[in-house]
């Protein structure tokens, strides 16, 4: 059996960068990822990642945006770490030779975001994650670090004392299950937007690790906050980012109204995200948008902009919706696109599982809150990546290999086979998931009320049942994509469910969570995690909940949240 000190599970930003600290401390460590690397859902940032590099701004004007972005319920502890250690991080990828857009002086570029109020966000045209991505891929290569790649996690495992032992993985390219030992496990999975049907995220986006993390008993934290872009296209659900408005795009509705001074006077299209999200909604329900979309309007920018700027945007939106935004609008609806929530860890990525650690869009450190701003994500996933590998390469450097459970990889051969050698007849996963996801956007999407959210809530056990119906059309051991989907539906059932018990707990609205029949946020009873638990005996999730951690700063206090 392999082994190694620190297994990452995930080659995404925070997976590599948190690689790349395990080497530093020249300790054993070992990827396992999925997708090839590049292939990671970083690849597709667009807009851009925030750092208070500027001499007029400071990390503490970042961190208050942040806060107020969160809707008060970001950790405050968290926050100041990260915004503290923006400018830090934006410094070493830019030694590592990202190629960052410069100004005409040479300094980085840095473009204004939704709910910032400091143009802090630093980028590289239109592509700032692949070009990250490249950059610390390039690094991991030249370490020599083991990268177990289109392998796909299928069980995180435990000893008999609960701690952490290794992975049940399969090999994708040749149909064999193996088992991997750790001292410890780093899970940077990314996220779960594969819960709903219209999303920005890659297919490959099934929030694994926090489904497995939950299982093996760590909590997952505020699952109900669902982020929802405003500007998915309207057909695809690809992203355009907010980079657009960044550079000055305006939304506009069917009539050709640009309508956001009706819902934030002072930042208009730079409102944060949940804000101008329930904004577009708003339009379309009332009838002033089109074919279920209102329109990106880019014209006045002009062509050299849109094309040294957005250019990745412009072919998107040519060749998805056959719109050349140097000449037309883009049509463009709420999608989702964000995790706030994940495994519960505290500010230095441990998860309360002995031996288990996560970074980036699977944790919940948490950093963003019921709100996450446009740009503190990728800032999230290298600070929190490389925070958290030192953190567990340190650990592993006094732990111990725990035993490895002899049944754990027949357990699930025998999934597998059996999976396999089912009749073709039942419930296709395919079809399962597509209903659930449907379910999820019809009931739990940028407005919530409770008997559309008890609705859903009702079905998960009727879904449970349909999953142990699943066959396969594919039965074949190399690149069976049926059969991965099929593990990774399981994975989405229980992180729907817990996004749909934690939004029919959450008796308020807070950031991207809105209940129409509680329109107020609720500091008095709400201004508090929720934790979501497995339940092995009821085969169901279990609620309970965390206090907000607060750094004792006046500033932070809570107060109405406008822009
Ligand atoms: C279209 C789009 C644009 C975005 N633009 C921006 C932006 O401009 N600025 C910003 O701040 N944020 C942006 N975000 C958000 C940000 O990009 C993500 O939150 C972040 O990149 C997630 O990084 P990660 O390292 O956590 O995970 P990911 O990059 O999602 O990587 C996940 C990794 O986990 C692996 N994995 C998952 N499950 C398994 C398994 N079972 N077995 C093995 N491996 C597994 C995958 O192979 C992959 O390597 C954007 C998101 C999207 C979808």
């Amino acid at each position: 059996m392999k082994s190694h000190d620190l297994i990452i599970v995930g080659a995404g930003l925070s997976g590599m960068r948190a690689a790349l600290e395990g080497v530093k401390a020249g300790i054993d460590v070992a990827v396992v990822t999925k997708v090839h690397p590049l292939r990671s859902h970083s690849c597709a940032a667009q807009g851009g990642i925030n750092a208070a590099i500027n001499p007029n701004d400071d990390w503490r004007v970042h961190a208050y945006d942040t806060v107020k972005g969160s809707d008060f319920i970001g950790d405050e502890d968290a926050i100041d770490l990260m915004c503290e250690e923006a400018p830090i991080i934006i410094h070493e990828m830019d030694q590592m030779g990202t190629p960052f857009s410069r100004n005409d002086n040479g300094d980085i570029a840095q473009r204004p975001f939704g709910g910032a109020s400091f143009d802090r966000t630093c980028y590289a045209a239109d592509r700032t994650g692949q070009v990250l991505l490249h950059t610390l891929w390039e690094r991991l290569v030249h370490s020599g670090t083991h990268v177990y790649e289109e392998c796909h996690v299928f069980k995180l495992v435990l000893s008999a004392d609960g701690h952490v032992a290794g992975l049940v993985v399969y090999d994708i390219k040749t149909g064999e299950l193996f088992t991997l030992r750790g001292k410890a496990v780093l899970l940077a999975t990314g996220g779960y937007g594969r819960v709903f049907l219209s999303s920005t995220n890659a297919t490959t986006n099934t929030g694994d690790g926090m489904a497995y993390a939950m299982r093996a008993g760590a909590p997952l934290a505020d699952m109900e906050f669902v982020q929802f872009h405003p500007t998915g296209l309207r057909t695809s659900g690809i992203l355009v980012t907010e980079g657009a408005r960044g550079e000055g795009g305006y939304l506009i509705n069917a009539e050709g109204e640009r309508f956001m001074g009706r819902y934030a006077p002072k930042k208009w299209e730079l409102a944060s995200r949940d804000v101008v999200s329930r904004a577009e909604q708003t339009e379309i329900l009332e009838g002033r948008g089109e074919n279920g979309a209102i329109f990106l309007d880019l014209r006045h920018l002009g062509r050299d902009k849109i094309i040294d700027r957005l250019p990745q945007i412009r072919i998107l939106a040519m060749d998805l919706e056959g719109v050349d935004p140097i000449d037309a609008p883009i049509p463009v609806r709420p999608t989702v696109h964000y995790s706030m929530g994940g495994i519960r860890t505290d500010k230095y990525g441990a998860a309360p599982v002995p031996g288990l650690f996560a970074a980036g869009e699977a944790a919940c450190v948490s950093v963003h809150g019921a709100n996450r701003l446009g740009g503190n994500s990728l800032l999230d996933t290298i600070v929190f990546g490389k925070i958290t590998g030192a953190h567990a390469s340190k650990y592993v450097k006094t732990a111990r290999l725990h035993d490895f459970p002899a049944d754990a990889l027949g357990e699930v051969e025998e999934r597998v086979r059996e999976l396999k050698s089912r009749p073709d007849r039942g419930v296709r996963p395919a079809a399962l998931h597509h209903e659930m996801a449907e379910s999820m956007n019809a009931w739990c999407g940028v407005y919530r009320e409770v008997n559309g959210i008890a609705t859903l809530a009702g079905k998960f056990a009727g879904w449970r049942q349909d999953y142990e119906r699943i066959h396969l059309d594919d039965k074949s051991p190399i690149f069976n994509v049926d059969l991965l989907r099929a593990i990774e539906l399981r994975n989405l059932l229980d992180l729907g469910e817990c996004i749909v018990k934690g939004a029919l707990a959450r008796e308020e609205s807070r950031g991207a969570h809105f209940r129409i029949d509680f329109p107020n946020r609720d500091d008095a009873n709400w201004r508090k995690h929720t934790l979501a638990f497995w339940d092995e005996a009821g085969q169901t999730i279990r609620l309970d909940f965390e206090a907000v951690r607060t750094v004792g700063n006046p500033e932070y206090a809570p107060k109405e949240r406008t822009y």
